[in-house]
C-alpha cells in the first residue's frame, strides 16, 4: 500500500495541534534533548515526506529510527495520533529507497524462515561455546552486520543451545477436565533465547484445563520487520499467521510475549492490513488472540499451589511493564495480580516500571549507546527494590534486563511470571 495512501498518513497528521505533550514523555528526547529527537519532530518530518518537502534519504530514515516504537507518546497525544504508526510507516517508505544487503538478509531471507533462523541462533550458541564469538568479533567477521550488531551481541551472550519447539509437542493436552482449546503463539523470541519460558507456558496451561496446540509451520509475528522499514514483509508474515491459526478450531490464541500479542491486535492488523481483502479474516483471527498473563488471570481465574519444596522464605519480586504490553495493548494490572496470587513472592513495585527498558525489539541492536542509557536509568529504579527477581513479559525486556544487571554487577534473575507460576507446581514438563 503506498505510504502516502495509508490511513494514519492521511488522516492523523493534521490532528497535531503541537502541544508538546508527546515530547515530555519520550524517554528518547529525554536523553538526546533535540526536537529531531521528539515525536512532535517526528511528525512534521512524516509531513514533509508526505508533501515532498524532504526527499526519502538515508538520513531521514536514521532520524526517525531513534524512535523505539514504544508508543508512550500515542498513549499520552491529547488528539490520539498513532505517532509510532506514523513512524513506522514513514520508515519503511525510506527503507524501500535506501534498501541494504544485511538488511535483506537478515529480514527477509532469514527471518521469515523459522528453521533457518532457528539454525542461525544454534551456530551462534555454537559459537559462543567454542570461545569462537570473541575471534570472530576480533577478526572483524561481526562487521559485516548492520547498525551497532557488531558491538551489540554481547546482549546476546549465553544463547541456549535447544530453542522450545525442539522440546514441545504439537499437540499438548489438557491435564485433568479439559476446558478450552488454545492455540500457543510462539514467537521467536520466547523460543530462541527464553524456551524455558514456552515450556512453563504450556506446563501452566495444560495443568489448568486448555489443550495446547502449536502450530509447526507459523512464523514470526512481524513485529521486528516493521520496526526495520519491511512493513511489505510483515504483511505477507501477518497473512501467513492468520491463514495457519484460522485453520484451528480454537477458543484463544495465547502468547507470553507482549511483542507477539501487540503485534498480532486489532489495532495492528488495521494498520497492515486495514482495506485489504483479507481484513475481515484477520479481524476474525485477532478477536481471539490474548496475553497469557490477562488469559490466566481474567478467563482462567487462577489458583496458584504453595511451592512444599521450596522453603519459607519470601521471594521478593519487582515487575517492568513491557511497552508492547502497557502501551499497546492496556495491560498493566493482570501480570502484577498473577504474581500477587504466586504464594511466597512479596511483590515490589519498582518507580516508573512502565518506562522504557532501551530494549524494543532489535533497537538495543541497532542503537546501542543510547539504549544503554535508557537501560541504565532503569537499573537505577530496579536496584532500590533490592528485588530478587525481575519479572518481565517480552522477550527483548528480558535480553535487555539481563544485560543491565550483567552491566551492573547486580545479583538478580530475570523471569517471565509464568515461570514462577509453573515452579509452584511438583515438576512433570510436556516436553518431547
Ligand atoms: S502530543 Fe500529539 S498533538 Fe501534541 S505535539 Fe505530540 S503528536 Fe502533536
Ligand atoms: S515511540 Fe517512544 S521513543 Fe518513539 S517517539 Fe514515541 S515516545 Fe519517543
Amino acid at each position: 500500500m503506498e505510504f502516502r495512501k495509508l490511513p494514519p498518513v492521511q488522516e492523523q497528521i493534521m490532528k497535531c495541534v503541537r502541544c508538546g505533550k508527546c515530547r515530555s514523555v519520550c524517554p528518547v528526547f529525554d536523553e538526546i534533548r533535540n526536537e529531531t529527537a521528539a515525536p512532535r519532530g517526528h511528525v512534521f518530518m512524516v509531513q514533509m515526506l508526505r508533501d515532498g518537502q524532504v526527499s526519502p534519504r538515508q538520513e531521514v530514515y536514521d532520524r526517525l529510527a531513534n524512535c523505539l516504537l514504544c508508543e508512550t507518546c500515542s498513549v499520552n497525544c491529547p488528539s490520539g495520533i498513532n505517532v509510532h504508526e506514523l513512524n513506522a510507516a514513514a520508515r519503511s517508505y525510506i527503507y524501500e529507497e535506501n534498501p541494504s544487503i544485511g538488511k535483506e538478509l537478515i529480514f527477509d531471507t532469514m527471518w521469515t524462515r523459522p528453521a533457518l533462523l532457528r539454525t542461525s541462533t544454534k551456530i551462534m550458541s555454537g559459537l559462543q561455546k567454542l570461545g569462537l564469538q570473541s575471534f570472530a568479533r576480533n577478526t572483524g567477521l561481526t562487521r559485516i552486520l548492520p547498525g551497532d550488531l557488531p558491538r551489540a551481541e554481547k546482549i546476546m551472550e549465553n544463547i541456549p543451545a535447544r530453542p522450545a519447539r525442539s522440546r514441545l509437542r504439537k499437540i499438548n493436552r489438557a491435564r485433568g477436565e479439559k476446558k478450552y482449546t488454545v492455540g500457543y503463539f510462539l514467537g521467536c523470541g520466547t523460543d530462541m533465547f527464553n524456551p524455558d519460558v514456552a515450556l512453563a507456558t504450556v506446563d501452566v496451561l495444560t495443568r489448568n484445563g486448555c489443550d495446547v496446540l502449536i502450530p509447526q509451520d507459523m512464523k514470526c509475528c512481524g513485529l521486528p520487520h516493521i520496526a526495520n522499514g519491511k512493513m511489505g514483509t510483515a504483511r505477507l508474515l501477518a497473512v501467513h499467521n492468520i491463514k495457519i491459526f484460522n485453520s484451528y478450531n480454537l477458543d484463544y490464541i495465547v502468547s507470553d510475549c507482549a511483542s507477539c500479542t501487540s503485534a498480532l491486535s486489532r489495532k495492528n492488523m488495521e494498520f497492515l492490513l486495514g482495506g485489504l481483502k483479507i481484513e475481515d479474516e484477520a479481524y476474525n483471527f485477532s478477536e481471539k488472540v490474548i496475553d497469557l498473563n490477562r488469559f490466566l488471570v481474567e478467563i482462567i481465574d487462577i489458583e496458584v499451589p504453595a511451592n512444599k519444596s521450596k522453603d519459607k522464605e519470601q521471594t521478593r519480586v519487582t515487575y517492568h511493564d513491557p511497552c508492547h504490553l502497557a502501551n499497546a495493548q492496556g495491560i498493566k494490572e493482570q501480570p502484577r495480580e498473577l504474581l500477587k496470587r504466586i504464594p511466597g513472592i512479596d511483590y515490589v513495585e519498582m518507580k516508573d516500571a512502565n518506562r522504557c527498558c532501551g530494549g524494543s525489539g532489535t533497537y538495543s541492536l541497532t542503537h546501542y549507546d543510547l539504549s544503554m542509557k535508557i537501560l541504565d536509568r532503569k537499573m537505577d529504579n530496579v536496584m532500590v527494590t533490592g528485588a530478587d527477581k525481575i519479572a518481565t513479559c517480552c522477550p527483548s525486556c528480558s535480553l535487555q534486563l539481563r544485560h543491565g544487571v550483567s552491566r551492573h554487577n547486580f545479583k538478580c534473575e530475570v523471569v517471565h511470571p509464568v515461570e514462577l507460576v509453573s515452579q509452584s507446581y511438583p515438576k512433570t514438563l510436556p516436553v518431547k
